[in-house]
């Protein structure tokens, strides 16, 4: 095993990108031998999605489970249906789940073992990539599979991936899903692993065939302060608008429990200091709107054991406390895709008061379900939310401008009816997975395409010599 197996210090460029040793898969096999070898699926050609600490089969909601883990099962779905073999790897943190997971005849989760099989949060894990690297090599060989396409999902997959490429002939794409140069502007301390993402993140962007960017503002973002080589094409992420659809607010009010004459802001997503929840609940407690006496806030999403994300549950119920506005708020915990549509049409305005946010599914799955949004000015709320037509935005941590956004949305049915309408139907025309999926697809299918023919040319250009 490499020495990065070893403490997870700062590293240099040369000792980042090294390949862990004793690799079971050692050959650059052709371009030419990705004819399928697979004996249970031969008529389909199979790609890998990498999302080492995002379980596509995970509970979402959960820890640190969110919207890549969504991303990630979405794409790889509707991929399978677009006719490719998907098999999705991460690492296994519950020795009790199954090591594969089978979602649809061409659509995979394969845990791998890499270091102790429990969770480990993901500013931790880095230590353990060379051993998801070996054990991805070992389960190629013994399926007797090369994944001529591989697309990595955060950092940690970057690096893996870009250690396969150094290893097997194979085209890398990379979706962020989040920036440490954005990230470590805004927190007090930068975690001791900060150096080594940042780095990778880079090398990333300048090495794969392609990253892919979830929104305009991402691509600008990854120029500004990434860097300015390498190949962007913006695909933006989708929703389930089957699922995530408009349901009478009467109806989904009487499922859970709420009054017609309720006013109900709503919260969903991981409990993370970069998610501003504390905006949220400051701003609700200097709601005007608050003083007619039925204004609700819920907050949901987290788990509520003693983990990784409830630090910040317990920070975010004390603030509640200290504000007295406990009695107005409900935390009702993680909550399934199965009945957040009912949460949603329930609440008259959705809050995302992210301090930063690549794209933020959230947005689109309020504004799906017809409910208008009130999100920070920032990364791909941009994108998704059009001010005064779905919602509006709002500078990020600015109490008095999200409080202000809430009232005026309250305040007007007339309004927030028209909001509504547009909401929905944006995201209906706009951000679908199957869309995403397709665009991917394309993407996947020209680079594939581009690998074949270099090689030939590299061929010809070999025996004229
Ligand atoms: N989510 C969920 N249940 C919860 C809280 C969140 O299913 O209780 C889902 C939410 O529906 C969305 C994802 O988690 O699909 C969060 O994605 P987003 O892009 O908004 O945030 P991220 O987690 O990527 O920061």
């Amino acid at each position: 095993m490499s020495q990065l197996n070893g403490q997870p210090t700062a590293l240099t460029e040369e000792t980042a990108f090294r390949v862990p040793q004793n690799s079971v898969y050692s050959e650059r096999p052709s371009i030419a031998s990705f004819a399928p070898a697979r004996s249970k699926v031969p008529d389909r050609q199979p790609i890998a999605l990498i999302s080492d600490h995002g379980d596509p089969a995970a509970e979402i909601g959960k820890e640190e489970a969110g919207g890549q883990n969504v991303y990630v099962r979405q794409i790889g779905e509707a991929l399978a249906k677009l006719g490719w073999q998907v098999d999705m790897f991460t690492r296994k943190t519950n020795p009790s789940d199954p090591s594969i997971v089978q979602h649809s005849p061409y659509c995979r989760t394969i845990r791998l073992a890499a270091g102790p099989i429990e969770f480990i949060p993901r500013d931790r894990v880095f230590q353990y990539m060379p051993e998801f690297v070996a054990a991805f090599q070992k389960f190629q060989s013994k399926e007797g599979t090369n994944y001529p396409l591989v697309h990595s999902n955060y950092w940690l997959s970057a690096w893996v991936g870009l250690q396969l490429k150094k290893m097997n002939n194979i085209q890398l794409v990379h979706t962020y899903h989040s920036l440490g140069a954005v990230k470590y502007q805004s927190v007090a301390s930068v975690p001791s692993i900060a150096q080594t993402r940042l780095l990778v993140e880079k090398q990333i962007l300048e090495s794969a065939e392609c990253v892919v960017a979830t929104s305009p503002q991402e691509r600008e973002t990854l120029q500004e302060l990434v860097s300015q080589q390498g190949r962007i094409e913006v695909i933006p992420c989708g929703t389930n608008t089957e699922n995530f659809r408009s349901i009478p607010k009467a109806q989904a009010r009487a499922k859970l429990g709420f009054s017609p004459s309720d006013k109900i802001v709503l919260y969903v997503g991981r409990f993370d200091p970069r998610k501003g929840i504390d905006t949220l609940v400051r701003a609700f407690a200097a709601c005007k709107t608050r003083s007619e006496g039925n204004l609700k806030l819920i907050i949901a999403g987290g788990s509520d054991q003693e983990r990784s994300d409830y630090q910040e549950r317990q920070r975010i119920e004390q603030l509640v406390r200290e504000l007295n506005i406990a009695e107005q708020t409900l935390f009702p915990g993680l909550l399934s895709h199965e009945v957040l549509p009912f949460y949603y049409t329930a609440a008259d305005v959705c809050v995302v008061p992210s301090h930063y946010e690549p794209f933020g599914l959230v947005a689109i799955e309020a504004m799906a379900c017809g409910t208008p949004v009130v999100a920070s000015n920032v990364g791909g709320l941009k994108f998704t939310v059009i001010p005064e037509e779905t919602g509006l935005l709002v500078p990020p941590q600015n109490v008095t401008a999200f409080a202000e956004g809430v009232d005026r949305i309250l305040s007007d049915e007339l309004w927030a009816r028209k909001l509504r309408k547009q909401a929905s139907a944006r995201v209906s025309q706009n951000f679908s997975w199957t869309g995403a999926a397709i665009q991917l697809s394309d993407l996947y299918r020209r680079l594939l395409a581009q690998s074949i023919m270099d090689e030939r040319l590299w061929n010809l250009s070999r025996s004229r010599a």
